[in-house]
């Protein structure tokens, strides 16, 4: 591995072989810039964990619009989303309405 390794890096996302220096992707057009390595702080692990124990719909939230989240994680965050939505939201407006 010497000689064109230098200015090559594999892509994370796709795996293809790309310029050491892209800042995108030109095999599946995804950011590389560091900026966009960086998670946002409301995805780092420990947020994730705090709010999946505390406020589950807020976690099932962040997981299903995190286009890095694998699509198991966001099948389960649905489900539990569907869940919340089903049994604290709907028993919630019924006894507003008979108030
Ligand atoms: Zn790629």
């Amino acid at each position: 591995m010497t000689g064109f390794a230098t200015d090559t890096k594999v892509c994370p996302y796709c795996a293809e072989t790309i310029k050491a220096d892209a800042a995108v992707c030109r095999f599946c057009g995804r950011d590389l810039s560091p900026q966009a390595a960086q998670k946002k702080w409301y995805r780092q692990t420990w947020f994730l964990i705090l709010t999946f124990l505390l406020v589950t719909p807020l976690w099932t939230l962040i997981v299903l619009t995190d286009p890095d989240q694998s699509t198991g994680v966001k099948v389960v965050a649905a489900i539990l989303l569907g869940l919340y939505v089903v049994f604290i939201c709907l028993p919630l407006a019924g006894s507003l309405l008979y108030m």
